[in-house]
């Protein structure tokens, strides 16, 4: 049956012109690329290569649509065309031919497949590190920016409260100077740890800057935002932090600003509340909350 199919010769480079038919193709020699999603636009680099022995275009003539996917030779390459008619009637001659051709396709899926699922975690993975601080893993700054206009503005709108904890370790440099840097990474990453720990899932931690942190807590009044603002001082004062030769050191204290909307109040109005109320903490002599 194969005996009236043309083979073609495609010089390195050339791509594979598509007729108004499918065509299923069969490399005898060289090799071809073929460009992943390269109609899409997302170019991510992936090209498959299609060896000797290999074929390109069966989807294509299974269903009958004219192949989308930038076909190319690397090298130098010998082509054996079988036209779609031709393919279907082999089809219908040989359950081993249309068993191949299964076996071929379901191959591609699952390779398919991979790598969507490939891409999506790149994605997700992507998408975590441009919102979370890397140390800490709390929120970052840029996500802040975003978000709390957003928090604020739908507080305003719905008339419910809204409260922010400015949160600042005490004495840090000298922590730092003390123990070292790395130790430092250490408290902070306890800090924030014991932070995220002793809230609820609907409030928010936000690494603010160096060794300042930010909570955002929706629904929460002043009485229960200072409360919250008490626990999370206590915590601080009792977590542990361990240096790599897990001998425990002095603890980290923390001063801590609490501030809540008022109307009219916008989002940097807030966050400067919270930071003369963290202020004020540091100045009664840390160790505390402070409105
Ligand atoms: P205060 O009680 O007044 O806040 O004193 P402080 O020493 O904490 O404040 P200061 O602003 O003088 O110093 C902040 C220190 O925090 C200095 C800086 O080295 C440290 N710091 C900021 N970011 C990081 C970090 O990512 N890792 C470590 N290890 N230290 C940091
Ligand atoms: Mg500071
Ligand atoms: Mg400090």
């Amino acid at each position: 049956m194969l005996a009236g199919c043309a083979v073609v010769r495609l010089g390195a480079g050339k791509a594979l012109e598509d007729g108004a038919r499918a065509h299923l193709y069969i490399v005898l020699s060289g090799a071809l690329a073929v460009a992943a999603d390269s109609h899409s636009g997302s170019a991510d680099g992936t090209v498959s290569r299609i060896l000797p022995g290999e074929s390109v275009g069966e989807q294509a003539v299974l269903d009958d649509s004219s192949n989308l996917a930038a076909i190319s030779a690397i090298v130098d390459s010998e082509l054996l065309v079988i036209d779609g008619e031709r393919v279907w009637k082999m089809i219908d001659l040989s359950s081993g031919l249309a068993r191949n051709l299964l076996r071929m396709l379901s191959f591609r899926i699952r390779a398919a497949n991979a790598l969507l699922r490939r891409r999506q975690k790149l994605g997700e993975f992507y998408r975590q590190l441009s919102m979370n601080d890397g140390l800490t893993g709390l929120y970052n700054r840029s996500w802040l920016n975003d978000m709390l206009p957003k928090v604020v503005a739908t507080a305003q709108r719905a008339g419910t409260p809204l409260a922010l904890i400015m949160i600042d370790l005490d004495h840090f440099k000298q922590f730092n100077d003390t123990h070292g840097h790395l130790t430092g990474d250490d408290a902070l990453r306890t800090a924030a740890a014991v932070i995220s720990q002793a809230l609820r899932p609907s409030d928010f931690a936000v690494r603010y800057g160096g060794e300042e942190m930010l909570v955002i807590l929706p629904d929460t009044t002043e009485p229960l935002a200072l409360l919250v603002g008490e626990r999370l001082c206590a915590r601080m004062r009792g977590a542990a932090i361990f240096a790599d030769m897990r001998q425990p050191l002095p603890h980290v204290t923390a001063s801590l600003g609490v501030a809540v909307l008022a109307e009219g109040m916008d989002d940097s109005g807030l966050v400067a509340a919270a930071d003369a109320a963290l202020y004020r903490a540091k100045h009664g002599g840390r160790d505390r909350v402070a409105l």
